[in-house]
């Protein structure tokens, strides 16, 4: 039977991918530096507005943060070779299908509130393509909304997964899908902060939507109040995967240059339980503070979203131009 897990045993098991996933990080730390080898990485420019200029953050697990000075962007740099990353995805993936294998109400819940934001913004349900759709999770309540289901996932065993559910699945990338469909709406759940190229990402995803078509991105925020707070001590910052931080004004200016407008854009999960342990000198995610309505007496949770101060952004870019 399927229960809900209290967000301190998710945060457990999240802990447990995590440590598993630095022992899969170790393999390319070099020991004098403990920072990446320089043979896996390459430096870059800032991903949003091309800048050079930009300064060091901090050190999480072997990456290293910076903030463009120009735009205000945070992102690894240096970055892995995709190469190598593709290796690190393969190798690390048993750990990351277990996260996904958790289709519970709190994933549910924001699946069908990003839904919800969507569907408000297109003129009637039609075909949704899901990148990176895992064992189909979102699909499944896509589908159950009436909505025709096709996926992008590169793990075989998930694809085949998803199938089994009557979703359309291809196993290929953005770039090499050569699909004869348009689709109404392209989602992105915590998917596109894995994504270094984001503006190329963006123009590959044209060619799949229909005029006035949407794409919905689900990403946790540099602009949350849990990041600016936690820093490095924050699970959004994990040195490898998490390669691009954006906030509002960095995707306003991402969907400019692309041809999209950015058209609504909410947060979600305030992390006020994580904040409350990190303000009691307890470790933020294991900690046992009970309050996890109000941080300091002053601020909740509708207010924290109000000014998007939330983990992650839900948003929506509508296509302007081919
Ligand atoms: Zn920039």
């Amino acid at each position: 039977m399927e229960r809900n897990l209290t967000t301190r045993e998710l945060h457990v098991t999240r802990k447990k991918m995590w440590d598993a996933s630095m022992a899969n990080h170790a393999k390319y730390i070099n020991s004098e530096t403990q920072l990446f080898d320089t043979k896996y990485t390459t430096d870059r420019n800032c991903p949003v507005c091309n800048s050079s200029n930009k300064r060091d953050l901090f050190t999480k697990s072997g990456g290293v943060y910076v903030a463009c000075n120009s735009c205000d962007m945070v992102f690894l740099s240096p970055v892995f070779k995709d190469e190598y990353l593709e290796e690190y995805y393969r190798t690390n993936h048993d750990v990351q299908s277990e996260i996904v294998e958790q289709d519970n109400e709190f994933y549910r819940n924001l699946y069908e509130k990003g839904l919800t934001l969507a569907t408000k913004h297109l003129p009637a349900k039609g075909k949704v393509l899901d990148v990176g759709c895992s064992a189909g999770a979102f699909l499944d309540i896509a589908m159950r909304n009436d909505w025709k289901t096709y996926g992008l996932e590169l793990n075989a065993k998930e694809a085949i997964h998803s199938r089994k559910k009557g979703h359309t699945v291809f196993e290929n990338t953005i770039h090499k899908a050569n699909l004869s469909e348009t689709f109404d709406l392209v989602t992105l759940w915590d998917v596109f902060e894995h994504i270094s190229d984001g503006i190329s990402f963006l123009n590959s995803t044209k060619k799949l939507l229909r005029d006035g078509g949407l794409v919905f991105i689900q990403s946790p925020t540099k602009d949350s109040l849990a990041a600016k707070m936690l820093q490095e001590k924050c699970n959004m910052f994990d040195g490898l995967e998490h390669v691009n931080l954006y906030g509002l004004d960095s995707m306003k200016k991402l969907a400019e240059v692309t041809g999209f407008e950015l058209i609504a854009y909410e947060t979600v999960i305030s992390e006020i339980g994580v904040m409350n342990n990190h303000l009691n000198y307890e470790d933020p995610y294991l900690g046992n503070v009970k309050e996890k309505k109000g941080l300091l007496g002053v601020i909740d949770e509708n207010w924290l979203h109000a000014n998007h101060l939330g983990y992650k952004f839900q948003l929506c870019l509508r296509l302007v131009s081919k």
